[in-house]
C-alpha cells in the first residue's frame, strides 16, 4: 500500500497536519511516532501528583484559526488565562520582574543609575547600524550592563552556544524597548505589559498540565497514528517516485515535522545537502521536577542567568497547575549543563526528563541552510514543517499556523 502522506511525528505540527488533512477529505495518511504517546514537545507527565509539563507550555496566538483549532478539540471554559503573568530575573541578587529593561526602576538606586547610563550609551541610541550576531545586537540594542550580567549568560546557558554565532533574525520573540521607553518606565516606576511579544495573559488548562490539549487534539487522530516508530530510514525510489521509511512504509508525499539532521542520517547522509546540514544545529534541555517544604514565592516562572546555578528557569508549577500537587517547582537545564549529582536548586529531586529536542539553534546562516535544505526536496513532495521541519525557533501557534495553511494548500 502506498500512502498519499507520511508524517514524519506526531507532536503538534504533526497532529494538526492529520486532522486538517482528514477535515479536507485526505484519508490516505499515517504519521509515525517515536514515542509512545503523541504530542511531542507539549505533552505533560504526571510524577507523585506533580504536574510537569516538558518545558512551561502557554497559550496565546494572534491567530484566530489557531485559536479556533484549539478550542475546537480543548473547550475554553477548560482553560483559564494566568493573568497577571507573574516571571522574574533573578539579577543583583533579587528578583526583578520580566522584562529587565522595562522594570530597571525595581533595582536600588545606585545600580538603576549604572543600568540606565548603559541604556542610553547603547549603539542603537548613539545612531550605530544594527548588528548581524545576537550578541552584538543585546549590546547596540540594551547596553553592556544589560548584556554582561542577564542576558549574555542567560542565552549561554539556555542555547550551549555563544550569542556571537548566533543570527538575529528570530529576536521578534523577545521584547523591543526602545530608550525612551525605559526611561519612561524607570520614572514612571510601571511597565506596559501589553509590549510583550507573547504571553502576556497566556491560556492554560483548569485542570492537569498542558499535555491534557495535547490528549484532546490526539484523540481522533490515533487511527492514523504508528506509535513507538522512530524513522532510522528514509529513501527514494526513482523508479515509482516514492518514498520508502524504515523499509516497510510507502507514501507518495512525507512532511517532516523531526530533526533535519537526524532525518540527514536517516537517509544515508545526501552529499547534495552536507553543507547546509551542518548549520542546522539544536540542543537538549533537562527538565527536572523538585518538591520543597514550602512555597517560596507567587511566581509563575523565574530566569536564572547566574552561571553558579546549572539550570536557567524555575516554574513554579503548584502557582500555575491548580490541582498539581502543593510545592512543586520543576527546573530546565540545557542538557550539557545538567548534572544530576550536582543540582542546584534547593529541593527534592523527584523526576529528571531529557527531550531528544529542544530549541532549534538560530546559528547565523541557518535560515539560508533550511532555504536551501527545503527547496532541494521539494521536487521530490518531501517537505518540513513547523518547529523542526522549518528550523524555526517556533512557539507551538506558529506551528500550528503553519501546518493549517500547508493543509490549505493542497
Ligand atoms: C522548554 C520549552 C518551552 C516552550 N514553551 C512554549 C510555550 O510556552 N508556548 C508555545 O507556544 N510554545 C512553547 N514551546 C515551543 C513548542 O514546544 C513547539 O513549538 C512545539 O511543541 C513544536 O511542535 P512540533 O510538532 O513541531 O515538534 P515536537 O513537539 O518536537 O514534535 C516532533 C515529534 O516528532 C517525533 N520524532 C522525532 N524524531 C523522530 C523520528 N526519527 N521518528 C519518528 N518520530 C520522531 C518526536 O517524538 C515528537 O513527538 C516551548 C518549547 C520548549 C522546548
Amino acid at each position: 500500500m502506498t500512502y498519499d502522506y507520511i508524517i514524519l511525528g506526531a507532536g503538534i505540527t504533526g497532529l494538526t497536519l492529520l486532522k486538517k488533512m482528514r477535515q479536507k477529505g485526505i484519508v490516505n495518511i499515517l504519521a509515525l511516532e517515536a514515542e509512545k504517546e503523541p504530542g511531542g514537545l507539549c505533552r505533560s507527565f504526571y510524577v507523585d501528583g506533580h504536574v510537569v509539563d516538558i518545558g512551561g507550555h502557554f497559550f496565546q496566538t494572534k491567530f484566530k484559526d489557531v485559536e479556533d483549532f484549539i478550542f475546537a478539540s480543548f473547550p475554553k471554559e477548560k482553560m483559564y488565562k494566568i493573568d497577571p503573568r507573574i516571571s522574574k530575573i533573578s539579577i543583583e541578587g533579587m528578583d526583578v520582574d520580566y522584562p529587565l529593561e522595562s522594570n530597571l526602576w525595581q533595582l536600588p538606586v545606585e545600580k538603576q543609575i549604572k543600568y540606565l547610563i548603559s541604556v542610553i550609551r547603547n549603539g542603537e541610541a548613539l545612531g550605530k547600524p544594527e548588528p548581524k550576531n545576537y550578541e552584538e545586537w543585546i549590546r547596540w540594542k540594551l547596553g553592556d550592563m544589560i548584556c554582561d550580567n542577564y542576558l549574555l549568560p542567560y542565552n549561554i546557558k539556555l542555547w550551549g552556544v555563544t550569542p556571537a554565532e548566533m543570527d538575529v533574525d528570530w529576536i521578534y520573540k523577545i521584547p523591543r524597548v526602545e530608550v525612551e521607553e525605559v526611561l519612561r518606565y524607570s520614572l514612571e516606576r510601571q511597565q506596559d505589559v501589553e509590549k510583550y511579544p507573547c504571553h502576556n495573559r497566556p491560556y492554560y488548562p483548569t485542570s492537569g498540565g498542558y499535555g491534557r490539549v495535547m490528549e484532546a487534539v490526539a484523540k481522533d487522530e490515533l487511527p492514523y497514528i504508528k506509535l513507538n516508530t522512530k524513522v532510522t530510514d528514509l529513501k527514494y525510489d526513482e523508479t515509482t517516485k516514492e518514498w520508502i521509511v524504515n523499509n516497510e512504509f510507502r507514501a507518495k508525499n512525507i512532511i517532516n515535522t523531526t530533526p533535519w539532521p537526524d532525518l540527514y542520517e536517516a537517509m544515508g547522509k545526501p552529499v547534495e545537502i552536507k553543507e547546509y546540514i551542518s548549520k542546522i544545529k539544536y540542543n537538549k534541555v533537562v527538565v527536572s521536577l523538585f518538591e520543597t517544604d514550602d512555597n517560596p514565592t507567587n511566581y509563575h516562572w523565574r530566569y536564572r542567568p547566574e552561571m553558579t546555578e546549572q539550570h536557567h528557569r524555575e516554574l513554579y508549577i503548584s502557582n500555575f497547575v491548580k490541582d498539581s500537587k502543593n510545592y512543586g517547582v520543576f527546573t530546565e537545564t540545557n542538557a550539557n549543563r545538567f548534572d544530576a549529582d550536582r543540582v542546584t536548586f534547593k529541593g527534592r529531586n523527584l523526576f529528571n526528563y531529557t527531550t531528544p529536542a529542544a530549541y532549534p539553534i538560530p546559528l547565523v546562516g541557518r535560515t539560508a541552510a533550511i532555504t536551501a535544505i527545503l527547496d532541494f526536496f521539494k521536487p521530490k513532495h518531501l517537505y518540513g514543517i513547523g518547529r523542526w521541519g522549518e528550523h524555526q525557533h517556533h512557539n507551538h501557534d506558529v506551528c500550528i499556523k503553519h501546518a493549517l495553511d500547508f493543509v490549505d494548500a493542497l
